[in-house]
């Protein structure tokens, strides 16, 4: 009787020194001694998209995106021509000329795929579906983009900056119901915009 006993207090006494070791690594496992900040998870995704954007071929932006679902990256794009045609950085932009609605013109390059189309490109390509992801992208989409990716499923989108013609990509996502976050609220500028 007093060794089950005995066993028993040696198993509980066990049992505790395993809980308290578990609780102390769970406070102690961020706060290294070099002072490292650990990213929170809109930030290293963001980080990833700026790196994506570095590939970039029109100098009039380089944006980049990463589309993410359950903390997984699924696809990343980059602004850029085509694949097998010639890019912005080598022969140049092909601009375009936009009037508006209230009657004020802006030029617009019009020879790259955006990154947030090059990412679903991607996807098709490699047949992965993009249902219930999250975008990470360098600015609010623009009005086309916005629209395929309402259509393929997006249900978050992070955008670093936002966009100058972005009230209608703005609009559809409230009306959709999709979460719009834009980490900071300048706007991106371009050349004879
Ligand atoms: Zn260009
Ligand atoms: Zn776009």
């Amino acid at each position: 009787m007093k060794k089950t006993l005995s066993k028993l207090t040696v198993k509980d006494s066990v049992k505790s020194s395993v809980k308290k070791v578990s609780k102390k690594s769970q406070k102690t496992a961020y706060t290294p001694a070099d002072g490292h900040i650990r990213p929170d998870w809109d930030s290293y995704f963001m980080s990833i998209a700026e790196t994506v954007g570095r590939r970039g071929t029109c100098d009039r932006g380089r944006s980049g995106c990463v589309i993410v679902r359950d903390k997984h990256i699924l696809v990343t794009g980059y602004v850029g021509s085509p694949a097998g045609l010639p890019h912005c950085d080598e022969v140049g932009h092909e601009m375009h000329k936009v009037v508006h609605e209230d009657g004020h013109e802006s030029m617009h390059c019009i020879r790259t795929i955006h990154a947030e189309q090059n990412a679903v490109a991607q996807a098709a390509r490699l047949g992965i579906a993009l249902e219930g992801g999250t975008v990470y992208c360098k600015m609010t989409p623009c009005y086309v983009c916005a629209k395929i990716l309402l259509n393929c499923g997006i249900k978050r989108i992070v955008a670093a900056k936002d966009y100058h013609a972005a009230m209608q990509s703005k609009r559809i996502f409230k009306e959709a119901k999709v979460k719009l976050d834009i980490l900071d609220n300048s706007v991106e500028k371009y050349k004879n915009m």
